[in-house]
């Protein structure tokens, strides 16, 4: 992709009245088509899922993929292919979540979206809860879970451990300046921040939280 020397030219008026600095018509060219790069490939993706939606109309239960591309199972993260996958109103998913949803023993809503539930893994990112911990108290009753049949794969939604598990915004990585380096931030887990008793205390998950309350 190369731009026109009036495009570089904009581009260097548009710089400098951001900025306030004169850049190089170099620069400018270098800048400009590393983001017309970038907005190819965004631009690109959009269109491939327009496309996939525009062919659901014709195919409302869905469709497979026979493009030999790689992809994520949008709810338990599976690399998936070919008739591995599966496509429909709420996105790419494997064969054992799609039956899942299918079936409506998980709902559809939360493929690529992690905001109303919480995967086994996620226990340990958040919480310090190992998977094998986390197991047990799916299996005491603790912890909610809806499993996918044909993968065992957990779910654990909110809204079935309201009064368990906290909202998952609350939880999030905390950006820390970064002493001594002036414009440096590193991305710090929410539990060095704050303290976990008073985030996590009223939650019934808090007593198996060893991690945070045996110290
Ligand atoms: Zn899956």
């Amino acid at each position: 992709m190369s731009l026109s020397d009036k495009a570089i030219k904009e581009f260097q008026e548009i710089y400098k009245k951001k900025y306030g600095k004169d850049i190089s018509p170099e620069e400018a060219r270098d800048a400009g088509e590393r983001l017309v790069g970038l907005f190819e490939v965004l631009f690109d993706s959009h269109v491939a899922e327009l496309r996939l939606k525009e062919k659901l109309k014709d195919h409302p239960k869905g469709f497979s993929l026979m493009d030999d591309e790689i992809y994520n199972c949008g709810i338990c993260h599976t690399q998936i292919r070919d008739e591995e996958l599966w496509y429909d109103k709420w996105g790419k998913k494997c064969l054992a979540c799609q039956d899942a949803v299918n079936k409506k023993i998980i709902p559809g809503k939360i493929c690529y979206n992690n905001k109303d539930w919480y995967a086994v893994w996620e226990l340990d990112s958040c919480f310090k809860l190992k998977a094998a911990a986390a197991r047990k108290l799916i299996r005491q009753g603790v912890l909610k879970a809806r499993i996918v049949p044909k993968s065992g794969f957990e779910v654990i939604l909110l809204k079935e451990n309201t009064d368990v598990l906290p909202p998952k915004e609350i939880l999030k990585y905390v950006s820390v300046p970064v002493e001594g380096k002036e414009g440096a931030f590193s991305m710090t887990p929410w539990y060095e921040i704050y303290d976990p008793k008073k985030v996590l205390g009223s939650y019934k998950i808090w007593p198996y939280l060893t991690a945070f309350n045996q110290k």
